[in-house]
């Protein structure tokens, strides 16, 4: 399996790494997409994506809407984040995008980021993972204005309507869900899930956030991928190795 979708750097975590790669990997995880948020955790991939390139943890640099405070927009950040883009050519860029959820927010400046961050993906031929949360009117318009992904993306732990589903493909967008598929009352998902593109789906943890029912916490952790994968099986009627095999190989296209 592809956990296309965790962040191993976070304090919650960080400090069981060793234990939580060892368990990922004997609960058949592979491959792991370990997401930054801001400047200030970059470093903190970028040593366990050294750290277990072996044990299959791919990097992402990106600043997320909820940690824009420290960015300066004229500052040198940019310039950081394609360094690091330059060093690894293997990393993507993330975890970017919108939230119109979170407060206090500004919009505009969420918008000016994210697309920034799109442009230095593009230049660097990098695929993005991306978090949307009550503003995809907001991000179809920019993913349009930007004539959709060259190189590729995913909206993680996808929220939005079912409708959109074939448009964010149709701009290169893969769609991926994580443990809030298993909420029995998230019919939004489960439609959104049956609509998705085979060629498109992926699934994450979204670790240490997003613990799914049925796991010990109190931290989610890629090694609880399996139940999103048996989740995602269960719904599309579909065996789980299949399914694990069809993301797998969905995820090692995109990053
Ligand atoms: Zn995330």
């Amino acid at each position: 399996m592809f956990d296309t979708h965790c962040h191993l750097q976070d304090d919650r975590i960080s400090a069981r790494i060793g234990d939580i790669v060892a368990a990922a990997k004997s609960a058949g995880v592979a491959k792991m997409l370990c997401c930054g948020s801001g400047v200030a955790d970059w470093d903190g991939v970028e040593q366990i994506g050294a750290a277990y390139a072996d044990d299959g943890v791919v990097c992402a640099y990106g600043a997320h809407p909820f940690y824009l405070e420290n960015i300066d927009l004229g500052g040198s950040w940019e310039d950081e984040l394609s360094k690091r883009l330059a060093a690894d050519p293997s990393a993507a860029v993330g975890e970017i995008g919108l939230d119109h959820a979170v407060s206090p927010r500004d919009d505009e400046r969420q918008a000016e980021i994210f697309a920034r961050q799109l442009k230095i993906a593009e230049r660097y031929g990098r695929p993005v993972s991306m978090h949307c949360r009550k503003a995809f009117g907001a991000m179809m318009a920019i993913l349009r204005d930007n004539g959709g992904l060259k190189f590729g993306g995913a909206v993680h732990s996808y929220s939005g309507p079912p409708d959109l589903v074939d448009e964010l493909a149709e701009l290169g967008c893969c769609i991926s869900f994580s443990g809030s598929i298993l909420i029995p009352t998230n019919k939004r998902a489960i439609a959104s899930l049956k609509k998705t593109p085979k060629d498109r789906l992926l699934i994450e943890t979204d670790s240490p956030d997003i613990l799914p029912y049925g796991a010990t916490g109190p931290f989610n952790e890629p090694a609880n991928l399996s139940l999103i994968l048996n989740k995602v099986a269960e719904i599309l009627e579909e065996s789980p190795k299949k399914v694990a095999e069809l993301t797998y190989e969905n995820g090692c296209r995109l990053f």
